[in-house]
């Protein structure tokens, strides 16, 4: 595999990452029947929501995720504080979103300085999940270091065994499809979920597509292995409705590995707040450099 195609997936998922974000916070927490009736399919970068977002604005999703990128970069390794340290001053940016459960971490770790809390029953959110990308493409050829890594940055806000487990299964397929793998060796890997925690069963699908991480996980993988194109994936994933960012977010960065780059419509690409765009293109070509040196 050369370093340009791993490259141009690499990037294909970050930015299919924070395209999702952008096009399913238009219709968070909306159900199927509500996002028909007021827009038919969705489809269009339009901002508003429940946020009140301007055209292609992006959400925690893809700010989280960029905060553990630099980290990564800003210390070429894994300094869980400073990960920590850029959640707190996310936190203190007066971001548009940020989860009760992110916000009960990062505040813990900014008044006590504890990187990681005790086990909790309501812990079983998607948040740690969803910003896990920047340690999947800093990681490609050391497994240990991404479950140790994966880990790490997911305590600090959510620690639950259902969480841990998606995490870990998402950055794995994510990896596969860096790789070049094809579905079925994701399929694979995602059986291996299935495996280990019955709930994450997605076939046949249930429809919900709540922050609860088993029916985010379940949204996404029905969508990504039932769809043949970055586009007609996203679409579906996001007039899911629900956590429609985050399942938009996951689904994107599937899709976007597998797909790459170029499949990525023109208009979603454009419409994306270039900032994040810039700052996409700056950490996914700073983070596989890191990986393929160390
Ligand atoms: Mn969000
Ligand atoms: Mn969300």
């Amino acid at each position: 595999m050369s370093t340009e195609s791993i490259l141009n997936r690499a990037l294909g998922a970050y930015l299919g990452f924070a395209i999702g974000d952008a096009l399913g916070a238009t219709v968070e927490f909306m159900s199927p029947q509500q996002i028909q009736k007021r827009y038919g399919v969705h489809q269009e970068m339009i901002g508003g929501g429940w946020l009140g977002l301007e055209a292609g604005q992006v959400t925690d999703d893809t700010q989280m995720s960029l905060a553990i990128g630099q980290a990564i970069i800003d210390h070429q390794g894994w300094n869980i504080q400073a990960v920590a340290d850029n959640f707190v001053a996310w936190l203190e940016s007066d971001p548009p979103d940020i989860g009760n459960t992110c916000r009960r971490g990062i505040m813990r770790y900014r008044d006590k300085g504890e990187l990681f809390g005790l086990p909790r029953d309501d812990d079983a959110g998607n948040g740690a999940c969803m910003r896990n990308l920047p340690v999947v493409l800093a990681t490609l050829n050391r497994p240990d270091s991404f479950n140790k890594w994966s880990l790490q940055q997911s305590h600090i806000t959510h620690n639950h065994p259902l969480s841990d487990a998606a995490t870990l299964a998402l950055g794995k397929i994510v990896n596969l499809l860096i790789a070049g793998q094809d579905m079925d060796v994701c399929k694979q890997e995602a059986e291996q979920l299935v495996k280990q925690y019955g709930e994450f069963a997605y076939h046949p699908y249930q429809g919900k597509a709540s922050a609860y991480i088993v029916d985010t996980v379940q949204t996404v993988l029905h969508y990504f292995f039932n769809t043949d194109s970055f586009e007609s994936c996203l679409i579906a994933t996001v007039n899911q409705g629900a956590d429609a960012d985050t399942t938009g977010a996951l689904a994107g960065m599937l899709a976007g590995a597998k797909y790459g780059v170029e499949q990525i419509p023109k208009y979603w690409l454009t419409q994306l707040d270039q900032q994040v765009t810039e700052q996409i293109h700056q950490q996914t070509q700073g983070l596989v450099r890191f990986a393929q040196l160390s």
